[in-house]
């Protein structure tokens, strides 16, 4: 409960980068605590002057008083500042007060100036009586004296003169031990020291040592209270933490890297056979300056957990960076440290995580970087991902050379339209499309349902989900290329099973069970009718009776999804669709996949003008235009008409083209065909067949030229159950990477000029029977 009361002379420091303030303050007597008035938001308290400050001024009497004691102390003091080098001003000053200051007042200024723990201060400050201060304060200076002999006597053999108090001190520790925790100048300064041997013993290439010598030499001239202080601390704790030449070592043995990647990912044959040839290069040849892969593929196809298994067959460290929507490249490659809240880029970051230097990076969405004002990242990325460059990257923070090339760098992508050309020339691309029904049913009953059971808590013994219903899941509830919305789906059945068998739990008799199953309520978990067109209705209805054991599985059936999942989402429309003239059935491509569009087109009177719309680019408005000049230049070849009977067919005639979805912007040349099919059959009146898909660029010559994405659009086309597909001839190459059953499905027309499509595309071919009708009846 004693203090010491104190006047507050200076305040100095800044609440920036954190709050860092220096007090100053001028001592002026002991008190004590009587009575605690308050404490917030300051204490206030009621205290009794300790000292008597009269005493100071009536020196003589008190002398007296100690006599012999204060002599003693004396002696000891003066001892100890000769000690040490008299030439530094503060110590010669320090010498000065001892003969000037009254003597009662030298315990308490030398205990402040001696190395002592805060406790050992603290119980000076108790000690009211002069006497036993100056007691307690003798063996103090006493074990001071020894301490700084026994350094002196170490010191001699070597050529040392600095003595200057602040520069001894640290050495002083050896005197006695134990005293740390209190002093945090003292830690600080400790810590700087500490710094500069982690510099020294560490790694660091030459010229980042260089660096890091200079910085902490400014350091140490620092004082604590600058800004600028935390942030060449920051600096040189990154610098250390970096794995300069901290790496794992790989184990790579083809076999159990393609046993990995099977065991992770179904599918994906073209991507695994790649990858697998990139790491059995690796194996033969050790620090491969590799190409760096680029995933594209639409999402959830499994780019980002590929990555994943390849870091865990090579036995490496993972980091993703995500690179959606960055657009400042300093998020690359940091901020100078001159700026306020600099700090270093993402890959420099992602090694201080991981701390290896030959990580596996994951640069995920390299598609979707973003330009702007503060500079392209783009074109910092090129940097980092060039091999013949990137052992040498300097992210603008550290302002020294990284070597990267250990680093085994990954991108994924949806589409390469958006990668700008340079970047994407220094990367090898591997398209991953996305799968087809059955294969959606694979990874499903193999990863997805089991990952989903364990999350929940559930297991197999307690719900069961048949391929049938997966299969209505993907049909009927996802439109996707990859299986995120599927996997998402299976979650919200396992979470609903969930509830049911947590509720199931509690109800321990019997009897209550079977009520609740036979109720309407439950329906759709027991396994009554109708769960598939192909299951045997009589052996479900004998499920009901075996469903009432608690331990039967919930079986999930299309009643239970409906109940779970609400009603289908999506529906077959496609024969629906075509039963009047002007519509065809085209097939896009989509950063989501291959998605089947139905292209409508309808005519009335008015003055040749062309509508168009469904938020189309301008290379599909002139693929409109095209198709429309060629169908007039050969109307006539078509017996093609205008409603009143003209062979120009824009005459008195405006036509609208629209394209759904009206929301999707959509651009490109494959609609070409398509369009021609639609307005040959808005002029002949004749329908197209319901089965058929198409996709073809198309020139004036009535050519029809490749065009890209066809197994994406051959899955689509196959998903939306739809039979004939008529694609490009020189694409015929494309239909060897679609499975063989999908291919089974679908009867190929491979179309080389326009009159092809037209005769696929209409039942009974099209120019050939429609001349001869136009030839009868006029006859
Ligand atoms: P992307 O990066 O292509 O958008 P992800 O890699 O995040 O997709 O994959 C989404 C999910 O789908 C992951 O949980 C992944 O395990 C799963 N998945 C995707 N493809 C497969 C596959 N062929 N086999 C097993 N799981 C897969």
């Amino acid at each position: 409960r004693i203090g010491t009361a104190a006047l507050a002379v200076q305040v100095v420091g800044s609440n920036w980068p954190k709050p860092h303030y220096t007090l100053l303050v001028t001592g002026l007597c002991r008190f004590q605590v009587l009575q605690l008035l308050k404490e917030k938001p300051y204490p206030v308290a009621e205290v009794q002057q300790l000292d008597r400050l009269e005493q100071f001024t009536n020196g003589h009497k008190s002398e007296e008083e100690l006599g012999e004691l204060s002599e003693q102390f004396y002696k000891y003091a003066v001892q100890l500042v000769e000690m040490l080098d008299m030439s530094v001003p503060a110590v010669a000053k320090l010498r000065r007060l001892l003969d000037n200051l009254p003597r009662e007042a030298l315990p308490d200024i030398l205990t402040s100036i001696i190395r002592t723990t805060n406790q050992e201060k603290l119980q000076i400050l108790d000690a009211v009586r002069l006497e036993e201060r100056f007691k307690m304060t003798i063996p103090l200076l006493v074990r001071q004296i020894e301490g700084l002999k026994l350094l002196q006597k170490t010191r001699k053999s070597k050529q040392d003169d600095d003595k200057r108090v602040v520069a001894i001190r640290p050495n002083r520790r050896i005197s006695h031990g134990s005293i740390t925790e209190d002093e945090e100048e003292e830690e600080d300064h400790d810590d700087v020291v500490m710094l500069e041997k982690k510099i020294r013993t560490s790694s660091m290439s030459e010229q980042a040592l260089k660096v890091c010598l200079k910085e902490i030499k400014r350091l140490k001239k620092m004082p604590q209270s600058m800004p600028e202080y935390a942030l060449t601390r920051n600096y040189l704790e990154l610098m250390v933490e970096l794995p300069w030449n901290k790496s794992t070592k790989d184990r790579l043995e083809i076999r159990a890297a393609r046993i990995v990647l099977d065991n992770d990912h179904y599918a994906m044959e073209k991507l695994k056979k790649r990858v697998l040839e990139y790491l059995a290069v690796r194996q033969l040849k050790n620090n491969l300056k590799g190409p760096i892969l680029c995933f594209v593929g639409p999402p959830g196809v499994g780019k980002t957990s590929v990555g994943r298994s390849i870091a865990k067959t090579l036995g490496r460290e993972f980091h993703r960076i995500a690179l959606g929507g960055v657009c400042d490249q300093s998020d690359i490659r940091g901020h100078r440290r001159t700026y306020v809240g600099s700090m270093p880029g993402r890959i420099i970051n992602g090694l201080k995580t991981v701390g290896v230097n030959n990580p596996v990076f994951l640069l995920d969405e390299v598609d979707k970087l973003a330009k702007s004002l503060q500079g392209d990242p783009a074109a910092a990325l090129l940097e980092v991902l060039d091999p013949e460059q990137n052992h040498s990257f300097t992210d603008h923070y550290l302002n020294v050379a990284f070597d990267l090339s250990q680093v085994l760098f990954i991108a994924t992508a949806n589409t390469t339209a958006t990668i700008p050309p340079a970047l994407l020339d220094r990367m090898e691309v591997i398209q991953v499309p996305g799968y087809t029904q059955e294969e959606k049913i694979e990874i499903a009953h193999r990863h997805l349902i089991p990952k989903q059971l364990e999350l929940h808590g559930l297991t197999p013994q307690q719900i069961q989900i048949p391929q049938v219903t997966t299969l209505g899941i993907i049909t009927r509830y996802t439109r996707e290329a990859g299986v995120r919305a599927l996997d998402r789906k299976l979650g919200a059945i396992c979470r609903a099973v969930a509830v049911k068998v947590a509720e199931g739990q509690h109800k321990e008799a019997k009897p209550d069970r079977a009520e609740v199953v036979e109720g309407e309520d439950f329906l759709p978990f027991d396994c009554k009718e109708h769960v598939t067109e192909d299951a045997k209705p009589e052996s479900i209805n004998d499920a009901a009776d075996l469903a009432l054991p608690p331990e039967m599985p919930i079986l999930i059936d299309f009643h239970a999804l409906k109940d779970i999942l609400g009603p289908p989402m999506y529906d077959m429309e496609v024969s629906e669709r075509l039963n009047q003239p002007g519509v065809a059935i085209g097939l896009a491509w989509t950063p989501l996949g291959g998605e089947i569009m139905f292209v409508e087109a309808s005519r009335m009177d008015g003055e040749g003008q062309l509508t168009l719309t469904g938020q189309l680019g301008d290379v599909m408005k002139e693929s409109a235009h095209l198709a429309i000049s060629w169908l007039r230049s050969n109307a006539k070849r078509y017996q093609l008409t205008n409603a009143s009977g003209s062979f120009d067919l824009l005459d008195n005639t405006d036509i609208h083209l629209h394209f759904p979805a009206g929301a999707v912007t959509k651009d490109g040349p494959s609609a070409g065909v398509t369009i021609v099919t639609c307005l040959a059959s808005l002029f002949s009146g004749r329908l197209v067949c319901s089965d058929v898909a198409m996709t073809g660029e198309i020139t004036l010559r009535g050519l029809v030229l490749p065009v890209g994405g066809i197994k994406d659009k051959v899955l689509a086309a196959h998903r939306a159950g739809l039979k004939r597909i008529i694609i490009p001839q020189r694409n015929e190459k494309d239909l060897e990477e679609i499975a063989a059953h999908v291919r089974q499905d679908l009867t190929f027309v491979l179309a080389a000029c326009l009159d092809e499509v037209l005769n696929a595309a209409f039942d009974g071919g099209f120019a050939v029977k429609a001349r001869l009708e136009h030839l009868n009846s006029k006859l």
